[in-house]
């Protein structure tokens, strides 16, 4: 069966005509943030995505119906992805509904601040479960499919925290590297059958995950929100300006993209320089 690509979709030659092949992706954490704005951008583009999160279905009604109005939207799921057993349910709903990834996005993810020795230890199970330990379960359950079909692309979103450290967010950085190690392995196993494996690392985003940073930052400080922002921007990213959610879509679009065939197991950072000091 002869194959060839354009931007958006695969074309097979069946019976002797092309036959258009739209993918779907799943994007762990669509329900907010930098998860959304990927969501947005794949819609807009021709993708059929499969939405997710852990806010309830009534609370993320609103949010479903705008990317619906993009889009092909295959269903919002609810699920907890710090446990295997939810996730190995999740992709069992997946296949019961007949929907086959062809791109996994590792998106979903947590935060805690706190320096080692006060750091709560259940706080650095779940992160580790929900930051890391999802991307592998996902990708056990989602690898042969692309192996059999010899095209997938798994997308993780790291962060600048995969490649450099911060103090207090020993769990976050320890998962942000671990799942940069993941992805180096999956590209490795992967690399004659069509698949590709990459990491995004962002530097700050605004979305919920850092507007609580801030907060924090606010309170712990005794400083006005707004300073707490343009502080916590100046310390770290050179820009001085956030990136945005729609950014980081952007570039996991260009990821979907024939042209980014040979970009297999990159740290590839969005971090307005931060990594670059
Ligand atoms: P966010 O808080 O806006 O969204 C987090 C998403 O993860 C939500 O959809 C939520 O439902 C989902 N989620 C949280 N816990 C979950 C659980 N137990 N099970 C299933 N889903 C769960 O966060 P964000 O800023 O959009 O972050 C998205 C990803 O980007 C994270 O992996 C984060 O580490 C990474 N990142 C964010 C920034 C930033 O500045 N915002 C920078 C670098 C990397």
């Amino acid at each position: 069966m002869a194959k060839w690509t354009n931007d958006l979709s695969t074309y097979q030659i069946c019976k002797g005509s092309a036959m258009k092949v739209v993918r779907t992706a799943l994007v762990t954490g669509s329900s907010s943030g930098i998860g959304y704005g990927i969501a947005k951008v794949l819609l807009k583009n021709g993708y059929q995505v499969v939405l997710h999160g852990v806010e309830s279905h009534a609370q993320v009604a609103p949010l479903v119906k705008d990317l619906t109005a993009l889009g092909k939207v295959l269903g919002y799921y609810c699920v907890d992805i710090g446990n295997p057993q939810s996730i190995e349910q999740f992709c069992n709903d997946l296949s019961a509904a007949n929907i086959s990834i062809d791109i996994l996005v590792n998106n979903a993810g947590i935060q805690y601040v706190a320096p080692i020795q006060e750091f709560p230890v259940q706080k650095w199970d779940q992160i580790l479960a929900v930051n890391l330990s999802s991307a592998f379960h996902f990708m056990q359950h989602f690898l042969p499919f692309m192996q059999e079909q010899k095209w997938g692309r798994i997308i993780n979103i790291s962060s600048c925290h995969g490649i450099v450290a911060s103090a207090n967010k020993s769990a976050y950085v320890a998962s942000k590297h671990g799942i940069v190690g993941l992805t180096k392995v999956a590209a490795l196993e992967n690399a004659k059958q069509g698949i590709t494996c990459n990491a995004i690392c962002p530097g700050w985003v605004l979305t919920p995950l850092v507007e609580a940073q801030i907060e924090k930052l606010a309170a712990d400080q005794n400083i006005s929100v707004d300073l707490a922002r343009s502080n916590l921007l100046l310390e770290k990213q050179p820009s001085g300006s956030f990136a945005t959610a729609e950014e980081i879509g952007e570039f996991v679009l260009f990821l979907c993209n024939p042209g980014a065939a040979q970009i297999n197991g990159a740290s590839l950072t969005m971090d307005g320089g931060w990594t670059a000091q």
